[in-house]
């Protein structure tokens, strides 16, 4: 098969040579087609129809190539060699996502280009089941040990007809002291392609398309270190392309290049396609991490776990040491691991009370998260401690003192963008922080691209428009049930996303009695602490949830044991924006969230074989969603399980 690949290369077949890669299974496929000197490349899936195989192609020709200081990587080119379809088996362990024991095949192959001026490249290309990734490899040219990669050619077309779930790129230095771009815009559902972003900035990885009944795709990158910025894509052209884009200038106050500096030999990011007749292998992927490696060794063994966050429904006021105190006690009250203590802390608090403070922690067995301000000097976010996390040599100082006071976390706030002095500046917290055994939460930020298996100190990051926006404008309250239904299917399938959901108060404020109003149930609330994906996982929960005449007992006792690592995931069904049901699975115990974003009742006759037979704990809303209640049920031995969801409610199984 290889060598066949290589000699219809190298035929002289008038101006056109392709190849066709196919995945172990044989059922994804990719064509990497060379004509007039252009490299493209063409996707999809193939069926069985009446015992013939068709092919269903989701992402028609598409070009490759890249452009650089060194040379057009992109026109001219012609092929010297190719070796294809070579297995690679990705068997690895992954502590902080979607799933723990990973253990899936690719084919793997390598196409060596050269420029018109003898300039070579490799094309790196792997097609797995249901998921497509490739890269450019560049070796030295000559005596040229340096590249500067202006952008690329790369990209991906759709045909008429398809559909999008896209978040648009914000313009930079926009938004609360101008903090952005960072993830935080509003997705469209099913908007046809060809609509013209928010901003005309093109829009935030991940990107899902809707091709009617032929299937769904997901595109995204992977492998993003210090190496590299990170890229989004552009606008869509009129005949449905779409391109992978750089930060724009004006990103990180207008400071630093738009583009990519790294030694050679040396290799671009993934860009990855996770595509299928059906949503299961999109919102299951691993292709973040499949082909991304641990960059160093965890200097502890680093742990997830649940966290209690006084600033999400208390707000800025309670960044004082008597409110810390109550959430500290909450979370050793719910076995919690974690207290994160917000923005703020180093004026209101003071250094020598969050010593008291850290040694409360110590007292009760919950280890503390503090928060930093990126900054540096690329916004006006007054919220400190600031100025600690830029400069290498004050940021050591600092992650000392934490370490020595039992610190097992930071969370860093208010990211410049995706230039590549950004990129470097998560890897040096990230990389720094190991070195003191903190985990690193980012908030205001990027998206994290294959981060969890890269850096094994790194938690989760925000990138989303996250629970803040609920207690900010009920607009979110409003739209509370279409995010959370969607997120599962793009956002939250390509990396961790921490959202600090699961809000079990009315009403968005201190005292339950005013601010913003939650319009999902109580226990779609609970259902989201299955279906967002988090290692760490900082929850609304307040003080006053433990009273039972605002929190039923039952809904406290899942929060007190729902895990935030997980073994395995499984979509059972759902469509983003409307409904989800999504199963976890931690140790040998499965948590299945069954939530309805839609208007009306949602039916649902499901297969659950992962519970057959099982004896399960059954959390429901009562018809009109107001009367939440537990009960517990047994499940007959084909797992099947049929309900009626009300609108904005769920379901809750484990
Ligand atoms: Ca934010």
């Amino acid at each position: 098969m290889k060598f066949l690949s290589i000699l219809l290369f190298l035929l002289p077949v008038a101006s056109s040579q392709a190849v066709r890669l196919y995945s172990p299974d044989r059922m994804t496929y990719a064509d990497v087609v060379l004509n007039e000197g252009k490299l493209s490349y063409r996707a999809g899936y193939r069926k069985i129809v009446k015992k013939d195989t068709v092919d269903v192609c989701l992402l028609k020709d598409s070009p490759l190539g890249l452009y650089s200081n060194v040379a057009d990587f992109t026109q001219g080119l012609s092929l010297r060699g190719a070796e294809t379809d070579m297995p690679v088996c990705c068997n690895y362990t992954l502590r902080q996502s979607k799933v723990s024991q990973v253990d899936v095949e690719y084919h793997r192959s390598i196409f060596n280009l050269r420029t018109a001026n003898g300039n070579r490249f490799e094309l790196e290309f792997y097609v797995g089941n249901n998921n497509i990734a490739y890269r450019y490899n560049i070796p030295m040219q000559g005596e040229t040990a340096a590249i500067v990669v202006t952008g690329e050619a790369s990209g991906f077309r759709f045909p008429e007809g398809t559909t999008t779930f896209l978040s648009p790129q914000s313009d930079p230095m926009m938004g609360w002291k101008r903090t952005k771009p960072s993830y935080e815009e509003e997705y469209t559902p099913d908007e046809p392609i060809g609509t013209k972003s928010k901003y005309g900035q093109g829009y935030t990885f991940p990107c899902l398309f809707h091709e009617g009944d032929a299937g769904w795709v997901l595109v995204s990158e992977t492998g993003v270190d210090g190496r590299y910025c990170a890229a989004h894509l552009s606008d869509c052209s009129a005949d449905g392309l779409y391109t992978i884009a750089f930060p724009m200038q004006g990103e990180n106050n207008g400071f630093g290049s738009t583009g990519a500096q790294f030694g050679l030999p040396g290799s671009t990011p993934w860009r990855t396609i996770t595509l299928s007749p059906t949503l299961a292998p999109i919102v299951e992927t691993t292709v973040p991490f499949d082909l991304v490696e641990e960059l160093y060794e965890p200097s502890i063994a680093y742990k997830g776990g649940r966290s209690t966050w006084s600033w999400i429904i208390w707000q800025d006021e309670s960044i004082v040491y008597d409110d810390q105190v109550a959430f500290i006690n909450l979370a050793a009250q719910l076995g919690w691991e974690y207290c994160l203590i917000d923005g703020g802390w180093e004026t209101n608090i003071g250094r020598e009370r969050m010593e008291q403070l850290f040694a409360l922690c110590r007292e009760k067995g919950v280890a503390p998260f503090v928060w930093y301000n990126s900054n540096g000097g690329w916004n006006d976010a007054p919220q400190c401690a600031k100025q600690r996390m830029y400069s290498p040599i004050v940021r050591k100082k600092e992650m000392k003192w934490l370490q020595e006071n039992g610190v097992k976390g930071i969370k860093v706030d208010f990211f410049a963008g995706d230039k590549q002095e950004t990129i470097r500046l998560y890897e040096q917290i990230l990389s720094d922080a190991n070195d003191y055994g903190i985990q690193v939460i980012f908030h205001g930020c990027t998206l994290p691209r294959g981060w969890e298996r890269m850096y094994p100190n790194y938690c989760s990051s925000e990138a989303v428009l996250a629970s803040e926006n609920l207690v900010f404008n009920q607009h979110f309250d409003d739209m509370e049930g279409f995010n959370a239904t969607l997120h599962p299917f793009c956002r939250n399938a390509v990396g961790s996303m921490e959202f600090g959901g699961t809000v079990l108060q009315r009403r968005l404020n201190r005292n339950n009695n005013g601010g913003t109003t939650r319009k999902v149930s109580d226990v779609f609330e609970l259902a989201t602490a299955i279906a967002f994906q988090s290692s760490v996982q900082n929850f609304a929960l307040t003080p006053m949830n433990m009273d039972e005449s605002v929190t039923p007992k039952f809904e406290i006792d899942f929060m007190c044991q729902v895990p935030t690592q997980w073994d395995e995931t499984r979509l059972i069904d759902g469509y983003p924006g409307q409904y989800l049901v999504l199963a976890r699975r931690a140790g040998s115990r499965w948590y299945i969230a069954a939530m309805n974003a839609r208007q009306e009742p949602l039916k649902l006759n499901l297969s659950l074989p992962m519970l057959a037979g099982s004896r399960v704990t059954w959390l429901s809303d009562g018809n009109d969603g107001q009367a939440p209640s537990s009960q517990s049920v047994v499940l007959d031995r084909k797992g099947t399980f049929k309900t009626t969801i009300p609108a904005q409610c769920a379901v809750v199984l484990y």
